[in-house]
């Protein structure tokens, strides 16, 4: 192991989202890559959103694209705890500690009082950051100001230089003194803001990298003047790309799928998105798009990270899809289009090995063509439930004579229905396709379906006969 430690941080507050993922994705790749360890710390300081559901949606979420780490709230490790809210005494204390040295103070201003500032800067076209009312009290003073508001917060003192960091994938980025007002680190309920809590944990974890999404940046600044007042050296930081709409409009929940859940739902395989997220902020410099996570943790680096902002496109994701469903073995895929079988009533909850070898072979005859999982069940469910009768005319007769020769066969094998239909169109002077077509409809009350020969194998000599002799006498 090296001392390369990355960490993802993510807030218990709702489902797993793609910008989460990628990150998680991001921070493997460099850990694995430098032979580093992975952290996984659990970000739930805002007490009023963060909900233990959430925390294990978070945690299946990135399981079940296959993503892991070394130390995290479950799996334990020698930094824990791993969640910011079993910490707070360690927040408290550093706290205390920049109150006496004189680099913190407390602050009894109140909402009002702020927001009253807030509305003056505006009006005055200044941007909005605290006057320092509270920065310089004496003993007096002070006394007085808690007696009424008895709950203060914990103010950090800007320093008066320019902040500066060296972004991995961005270079130089400054904040000119004077930029960033005297922000708070302890909340008036006693908890940590997330500028503390975060440094406090990478210091105290020993954090050497941080790769996170770029809307952080700006919190990078608060963040850097708390590693200097505790005179502590910051990790690197290493800013990603923003993940856009082809419109260029941020992607969200109102504009589209962006939870792991969803695209997992949608029949993506976890092997596909992952991949996706990939390319959402990195490329291999070559022309290389396919990739496994293993080839990923080879191929990474995060010199090729990209400055410039992705976009979140569908239609690369299904082709991505498509190709990672080709490379899977037939039984592999039968796995993964089991439950979207069951989950359209196609398939039991425990399908007998006949079930699963039905699905095997027809999952087998669609393959090349299937874009997600979840189009399976509209495809084959004519192999597994009877079909809808179809809107067409039924050709009874054809039927009829093709359920009287098919069931003459002594053996019902591909070999055997194909010479026995094709026979049969030379018979009756049809050309194979016209005599195949109300075949198809009878069996699967649809034009259009793997082909027809291996369709009836699958079906099996009762079901197949049941269905033509039924069209045949239909009507
Ligand atoms: N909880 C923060 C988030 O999910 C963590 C940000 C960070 O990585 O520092 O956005």
């Amino acid at each position: 192991m090296t001392d390369v430690r990355v960490r993802i941080a993510p807030s218990p507050t709702g489902n797993c989202h793609v910008g989460t993922a990628r990150t998680a994705l991001f921070n493997l790749l460099l850990a694995r890559q430098q032979g580093g360890t992975m952290i996984l710390r659990i970000d739930d300081t805002d007490r009023r959103r963060s909900t233990k559901a959430s925390e294990e949606g978070v945690l299946e979420g990135l399981r079940w694209l296959g993503l892991t780490w070394d130390e995290g709230p479950e799996t334990g490790g020698a930094y824990g705890p791993y969640r910011q809210s079993e910490r707070l005494d360690l927040y408290r204390r550093y706290a205390v500690e920049l109150v006496a040295g004189g680099y913190a103070y407390h602050c009894y201003c109140t909402e009002e009082e702020l927001d009253q500032e807030r509305k003056a800067q505006e009006a005055a076209g200044l941007p909005p950051m605290y006057g320092g009312k509270c920065a310089h009290l004496t003993a007096d003073e002070r006394a007085v100001r808690t007696a009424a508001n008895p709950s203060p917060t914990i103010r950090l003192r800007a320093p008066a230089y320019d902040l500066v960091f060296d972004d991995l994938i961005r270079g130089t980025i400054r904040l000119g003194a004077g930029l960033l007002g005297d922000f708070i680190i302890i909340k008036s309920d006693g908890m940590p803001t997330y500028n503390f809590a975060t440094v406090v944990d990478e210091h105290l974890m020993q954090i050497s990298h941080v790769l996170r999404g770029n809307e952080h940046i700006s919190n990078t600044f608060p963040q850097l003047a708390v590693y200097q007042a505790l005179g502590w050296t910051p990790p690197r930081f290493g800013h990603l790309n923003l993940q856009l709409n082809p419109d260029r409009t941020k992607i969200s929940k109102r504009t589209g799928a962006v939870y792991i859940g969803q695209f997992r739902e949608m029949g993506y395989l976890p092997e596909a998105l992952l991949n996706f997220l990939a390319l959402q902020g990195w490329n291999p410099g070559d022309n290389r798009e396919v990739f496994t996570l293993a080839e990923l943790q080879e191929a990474f680096s995060v010199e090729r990270c990209t400055q410039a902002n992705a976009v979140f496109d569908l239609q690369k994701l299904d082709w991505l899809n498509a190709v990672h469903m080709r490379r899977l073995t037939v039984a592999e895929l039968a796995q993964r289009v089991l439950p979207f079988m069951q989950g359209a009533g196609l398939l039991p909850a425990s399908p007998d090995a006949l079930a699963l070898e039905r699905l095997e072979h027809s999952v087998a005859l669609v393959q090349e063509r299937l874009k997600r999982l979840a189009e399976a069940p509209e495809l084959l469910d004519f192999y597994f439930a009877e079909p809808a009768p179809a809107a067409e005319e039924f050709d009874r007769a054809i039927c009829g004579v093709a359920a009287e020769r098919l069931g003459a066969l002594a053996a019902w094998d591909h070999a055997s229905v194909e010479a026995c239909l094709r026979g049969l169109a030379g018979e009756l002077g049809r050309k194979p396709a016209e005599l195949f077509m109300p075949l198809r409809l009878a069996l699967s009350g649809r034009r259009v379906t793997p082909p027809i020969f291996e369709t009836l194998v699958i079906l099996g000599r009762e079901t197949a006969l049941r269905r033509l002799r039924g069209v045949a006498v239909a009507g």
